[in-house]
């Protein structure tokens, strides 16, 4: 797999004459090799010639981490009082070779910058352009990796809607933890976010719990989302937002959770093979600015998903790309109402030659919890 994937990438770079890639800490690394660099001063790069062997600089103290792969890349461990940047620089061909680079979205700005003037004659480009487009289709086994992170988040969205979750009388980040601490309990790794809005607070769509009891007659909205080890040992992400209520609403949000739950259906049942990004976008927006909410629908619909919270493709007005089998994505309209409430619907869809895939199944009414 981590070999196959290597393959499309170094075709990838040469369709974009790319001489070498420079992946350091973020998403691409794991993806490619299985292997996520620390989040250190401490520089860790790959360095994946088009052509010939590539090579994992890394901190001999991370080293151990490493579980090493000689079909894919060599082990260059170095000392504290190395220089990194030296050994990056002197592989690539050094000082002013014309070499076109393509660096992780996500590398420090201090080893870029050092990297830069170590390479004057350089020529620099982001890694995503050929890293987005491979890893927003996702193979059979990502798909499936996708699917268990999203019926672990199901099962602690449907612990919240059958009471289990005790909301009357916490606080938001008392919900919070709580919610997160089941995703873990449920088999994810780590916990990305646990977003819960209650009441007013819910118009703000990433609203950061904080310590706003919860009380009797409102509308609290639960966005959650953790990373799931695959089998070959690579995170995969699942991303879920359900609302319930605490008693009786308004009737004034009932409406709006009906025209919401319809025009969030309407956009999944668009998001087919050969439906561009932007039209799925389009078919949430036209639902809900027809039941009189377009104005107070004020994010995309939805975005990629898998090693990432948040990647290609999105969405959004605007974006042309057709969506193909394998796309991962979120479908989240919502309906934003400042000072007031907001809510949101969101599940995680799969593009397949059969129509649509949902990734999450728990119910999408909104529950009544008086717990
Ligand atoms: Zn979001
Ligand atoms: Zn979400
Ligand atoms: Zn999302």
């Amino acid at each position: 797999m981590f070999a196959h994937r290597m393959e499309q990438v170094r075709a990838a770079m040469a369709d974009r004459g790319l001489d070498v890639l420079l992946l350091s800490v973020g998403p691409d690394l794991p993806w490619l090799i299985g292997y996520e660099a620390m989040p250190l001063e401490r520089l860790t790069m790959l360095v994946l010639p088009v052509d010939g062997q590539a090579t994992l600089v890394v901190p001999a103290l991370e080293a151990p981490r490493v579980v090493e792969r000689g079909d894919l890349f060599t082990l260059a461990p170095f000392g504290e009082a190395d220089d990194p940047v030296r050994m990056v620089a002197t592989m690539v061909g050094g000082g002013s070779t014309r070499v076109r680079l393509a660096v992780g979205d996500r590398t420090w700005a201090r080893f870029v910058v050092d990297l830069q003037s170590a390479l004057p004659g350089a020529s620099w480009h982001r890694a995503s352009t050929v890293t987005g487009p491979l890893r927003a289709v996702k193979d059979s086994a990502e798909i499936e990796a996708l699917r268990r992170a999203g019926a672990a988040a199901d099962r602690v969205i449907g612990a919240l809607q059958a009471g289990e979750v005790a909301l009357i009388g916490r606080t938001e980040a008392e919900v919070a933890a709580d919610l997160g601490s089941r995703l873990i309990a449920e088999g994810h790794a780590h916990v990305n976010f646990t977003i819960v809005a209650a009441g007013e607070n819910a118009a703000s769509p990433h609203h950061e719990p904080g310590s706003r009891v919860i009380r009797p007659d409102e509308v609290v909205l639960c966005d959650i989302g953790g990373t799931m080890l695959s089998e070959d040992g690579v995170g995969y992400c699942s991303d879920i937002t359900r609302c319930v209520a605490t008693g009786a609403v308004e009737s004034e949000i009932s409406t709006a959770y009906d025209a919401l739950r319809s025009a969030q259906a309407d956009a999944v049942a668009a998001a087919r093979v050969g439906t561009s990004a932007g039209g799925v976008d389009a078919v949430a927006r036209a639902r809900l600015t027809e039941a009189g909410f377009g104005e107070r629908f004020i994010h995309r619909t939805g975005h990629g998903i898998g090693v990432e919270e948040h990647e290609d493709p999105y969405l959004v007005r605007g974006n042309e790309e057709l969506l193909v089998a394998g796309h991962a994505f979120s479908v989240e309209p919502g309906i934003y109402t400042p000072g007031r409430w907001g809510l949101r619907l969101e599940d995680i869809v799969v593009a397949t030659a059969n129509g649509p895939d949902l990734l999450n199944l728990v119910g999408r009414e909104l529950m009544v919890v008086e717990s």
